[in-house]
């Protein structure tokens, strides 16, 4: 039986692992899905020698950027974005070879572009952490201009104090990859003008727990058009079993 697994900690709640689980039960494939919660990144080697039938693992917090040194390649979007939340393990003969993937940047990307209108030419990308690096490179590659936004003083980013109507006007795309929404503190939402949105900004939260965040909620009363992350999330898990068994053997 084929094993897939997901290697973090903590993994308190853990969506693959439902997922896939139901997938190989609806689709009649052999494989089980594991929750690898290690307390270090050098744990991984004992994975692999204990679990000679594993083909695929997904990465989470915190060892996405601690797990690169254990690669033997990467894929051009997890090399870019410095970060991969995919493996895909290839055994020939007594040698294990581990792919890194990116699939944040997929689900991402493939989830916003029917939604982009062509007023829709500049993004701001609230937070700076692993996922706003991949909306970033994603928004890039679909031909927007970005600029951060964040809590610290950078050059390449806005800070929320500088966020004047004028700019969510210009920059009419927003993406919240920060916390802040989440559930149970729904009561949170990123502070920007959202007095200066109108039919014309479209806010994507990579939050999909509540279902609208207050980040949404507060466009939509103004007339933005709005999604949340669970699109994202399920593309995430598709993509996942298309490094590991599908076409895109890149
Ligand atoms: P992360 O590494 O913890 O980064 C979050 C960023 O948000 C930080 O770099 C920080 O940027 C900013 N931030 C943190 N706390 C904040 C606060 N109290 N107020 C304002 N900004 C704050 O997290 P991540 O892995 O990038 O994930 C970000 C979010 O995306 C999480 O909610 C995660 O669940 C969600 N996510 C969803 C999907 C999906 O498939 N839908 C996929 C990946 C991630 P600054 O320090 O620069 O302000």
């Amino acid at each position: 039986m084929d094993k897939y697994g997901l290697i973090g900690c903590p993994l308190g709640h853990s969506f693959s692992v439902g997922y896939f689980n139901e997938k190989f039960e609806n689709e009649g494939i052999d494989a089980r899905y594991i929750n690898f919660e290690i307390p270090s990144i050098e744990r991984l080697v004992q994975i692999l020698d204990s679990t000679p039938s594993l083909r695929g693992l997904n990465v989470t917090i915190p060892y996405k950027e601690q797990v690169i040194p254990f690669l033997d390649s990467l894929s051009p979007e997890a090399r870019a974005i410095g970060a991969v939340n995919v493996i895909r393990v290839t055994r020939k003969g007594s040698k294990t070879l581990l792919k890194g993937f990116n699939s944040d940047v997929i689900g991402f990307t493939k989830s916003i572009e029917p939604l982009l209108e062509r007023h829709h030419r500049k993004a701001l990308v609230l937070g700076t952490g692993g996922a706003a690096k991949a909306v970033d490179y994603g928004l890039k590659s679909l031909g927007l201009a970005t600029r951060f936004v964040s809590r610290a003083k950078r050059a390449d980013a806005f800070t929320y104090g500088e966020l004047t109507p004028d700019i969510v006007r210009e920059y009419n795309v927003i993406v919240n990859c920060t916390p802040l929404g989440m559930y149970p503190n729904a009561d949170e939402c990123p502070s920007l003008p959202y007095e200066a949105m109108d039919g014309h900004t479209l806010l994507y939260d990579l939050i999909y727990n509540p279902d609208e965040t207050l980040f949404m909620q507060r466009g939509r009363e103004r007339g933005a058009i709005v999604k949340n992350g669970l699109e994202m999330l399920l593309l995430q898990a598709f993509a996942s079993w298309e490094f590991w068994n599908g076409k895109e053997q890149r």
